[in-house]
């Protein structure tokens, strides 16, 4: 398989990490999870007491603090500096703030100028919401994953009782609709699908018909 670039954009919880995951195993590609990258911002913030309105504060915690991926036999693990935030990310309290951080155009800034770094290596699935239209613009295969609300809603329902997060169906559809509204209305590049990628819908799709449906998309472009 050529070192291509993947990106893999769409709303919350369409299951962008999951298919993004398998895809980078199966080419030995590297596999770059933006959210996370903004997550870690907003987990610094709260930690730090620096307000999610404070652009300036939060694009200095991005300096100061390197987020860095690690690869563990339990998955892909997250630091910030040297510490691990892996779990603390997907807290409620980081999920129900990150969309206000990753709206400031100084915070998008510095970690966009990061993920392009750790793109530079080659043969990478990069997974966000403005991948294919301002991280990787160039990226030969463009994926824009989408599925209904209430599907998304019930996967991170499972999923959160999976990993022991309590949270309310109906409190989830909320939060999902809301950080899509917000993603998708901010000025600096907000979620939107790159005129060259491809729209697969999940809903009623298992995760291996939603892989097999993304290599398809691959091979027809001649990878
Ligand atoms: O992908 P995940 O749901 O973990 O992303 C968390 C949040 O990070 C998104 O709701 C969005 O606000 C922000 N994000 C972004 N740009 C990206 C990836 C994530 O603004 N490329």
């Amino acid at each position: 398989m050529e070192k291509i670039s993947i990106a893999i954009d769409g709303p919350a919880s369409s299951g962008k990490s999951t298919v993004a995951k398998i895809l980078a195993s199966d080419f030995h590609f590297i596999y770059v999870d933006t959210g996370a990258m903004y997550r870690a911002i907003t987990f610094l913030a709260i930690k730090h007491n620096i307000a999610f309105s404070d652009e300036d504060g939060l694009a200095e915690l991005t300096k100061k603090y390197p987020i860095t991926f690690k690869q563990s036999a339990h998955g892909q693990l997250v630091f910030a500096d040297d510490e691990e935030i892996t779990q603390a990310i997907r807290q409620p309290d980081v999920t129900g703030a990150v969309s206000e951080v990753s709206a400031h155009g100084k915070v998008r800034e510095e970690l966009v100028e990061a993920q392009r770094k750790l793109a530079q290596v080659g043969g990478v699935v990069m997974d966000g919401r403005d991948i294919g239209t301002t991280v990787l613009p160039q990226a030969e295969v463009k994926i824009f994953l989408v599925a209904s609300v209430d599907e998304r809603a019930q996967r991170r329902y499972k999923e959160n009782q999976e990993k022991g997060i309590e949270m309310d169906f109906e409190a989830i559809k909320e939060a999902i609709a809301k950080r899509d509204y917000l993603d998708s209305h901010r000025e600096v590049s907000p979620l939107i699908q790159a005129e060259d990628a491809e729209l697969v819908d999940t809903t009623g799709m298992s995760i291996e018909q939603v892989v097999t449906k993304i290599k398809e998309v691959i091979q027809s472009k001649g990878f």
